[in-house]
């Protein structure tokens, strides 16, 4: 096996088990190790430190094991069926309530570069590693044999995640079975059609599903605006809350149809339901003061990386700024950053300069944070990329 050895003095973050080798660190390496190739890295004076893929990007080693492993199908085996022990323990495996969930997340569950997500008998492989791509048939035959008779199909969608990859980009595939053009899940009871091939991320965005639940335990008689609705999962739960109105807004023309095909799934209560396809910064700028009880705000990633943090700041800044405005007095705001280049303390310096700046008095009420099926390593605080915080604003 190729060797990557790093500098001295650069070894404590892999002694403390952190996931991650940055080029940086690196001192030697063997010649031609290729793209997504399995690496030993060592430190300066030889003692092995861990096991993962490498790319040439500025996270050069993912590492999937800090004891010398033979990274074999018994070995995945293992770690998946971890994985899956994991999701029985928080009663989402086997669940007829809530029928999608995350499966695998990447370093929270020890493999880096992986996301499996299921969506009812459909699994959702999502490579954000070449390494991690290139064992997608040993993958596809270890979740085979796990999931056996519940499995109805596998899909590859790593085009876009792949994307920055030195290597050969791959289309999305199906790996296994046959895919449904749009899958039927329950989430908490609620339902929910779900594109796989044509969503966002795999399909919809799962790791919100308890807070969710939590804005839909105060919407009784409210009225409710959704920015940034996707396929209306915060909607519905608004609906089934019994608020007396939800409006639902989307940039995304599709986004908005598939949430009105969601909304009509509770038949009735869709009639206390309206979306709108537009640009939440002008709806929002057009939109009566003082109208709604309850404002979601789970924007995209304003700041996908570090380099863009101060913009995405201002942008955030921005928008909360706008909802405390226009809130009715007394409401409810739920808030949300998934950029992982902004932590927690920065989102909350965020909404603190927006009430400053809007002279606004704020409770927090909750900060709120990804679903139980998302978890984080203990040694990659980094895997806590969504933020969220229930206020309540004077
Ligand atoms: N809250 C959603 C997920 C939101 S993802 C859920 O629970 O499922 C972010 C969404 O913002 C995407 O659907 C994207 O189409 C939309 N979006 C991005 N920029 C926008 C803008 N300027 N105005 C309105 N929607 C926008």
């Amino acid at each position: 096996m190729k060797k990557v050895v790093i500098q001295k003095g650069k070894e404590k973050s892999l002694q403390r088990f952190h996931p991650w080798v940055f080029s940086g660190a690196i001192a030697r390496k063997d010649s031609h190790i290729a793209e997504g190739e399995i690496v030993e890295v060592y430190d300066a004076y030889d003692n092995f430190l861990a096991m993962g893929h490498y790319h040439t990007s500025s996270i050069s080693v993912r590492v999937f094991s800090f004891e010398k492993v033979n990274p074999d199908y018994a070995f995945w085996k293992k770690k998946i069926e971890q994985a899956i022990s994991y999701r029985k323990l928080i009663y989402l495996f086997d669940n007829e309530n809530t029928t999608l969930f995350r499966l695998v997340n990447g370093e929270g569950d020890g493999m880096p570069g992986l996301i499996a997500d299921w969506y009812n008998g459909h699994l959702v492989l999502q490579f954000h590693s070449y390494g991690m791509y290139l064992m997608r048939e040993m993958l596809t035959d270890v979740f085979k044999d796990l999931l056996a008779d519940r499995l109805k199909s596998i899909y590859n969608k790593s085009a876009t995640t792949l994307s920055e990859t030195n290597a050969f980009v791959p289309a999305n595939e199906l790996l296994y079975g046959q895919l449904e053009d749009e899958i039927l899940v329950r989430e908490n009871g609620v339902p929910f059609y779900v594109d796989i091939p044509q969503g966002q991320k795999t399909g919809f965005f799962i790791d919100q599903r308890d807070n969710r639940k939590m804005v839909g335990e105060f919407c009784r008689g409210k009225k409710v605006l959704n920015l940034f609705c996707y396929t209306g999962g915060f909607s519905a739960y608004a609906l089934q809350g019994g608020a007396e109105l939800v409006h639902s807004v989307d940039i995304s023309k599709r986004a908005i149809e598939q949430t009105e095909a969601n909304m009509a799934l509770l038949g009735n209560l869709a009639e206390h339901h309206e979306a709108y396809a537009a640009n939440v910064f002008d709806f929002i700028e057009e939109m009566p003061a003082h109208f709604y009880d309850v404002i979601i705000v789970d924007p995209p990633a304003f700041a996908k990386h570090h380099k863009v943090k101060e913009q995405g700041i201002k942008g955030y800044r921005n928008i909360n700024r706008k909802a405390m405005e226009k809130l009715k007095p007394g409401g409810m705001i739920f808030t949300f950053s998934c950029s992982q280049a902004i932590s927690k303390e920065d989102f909350q310096t965020i909404v603190f300069s927006a009430a400053a700046m809007e002279h606004k008095n704020i409770r927090i009420v909750k900060h709120l944070q990804h679903a139980l099926d998302h978890p984080v390593s203990i040694f990659h605080p980094e895997g806590s990329y969504l933020k969220g915080m229930a206020l309540c604003v004077e």
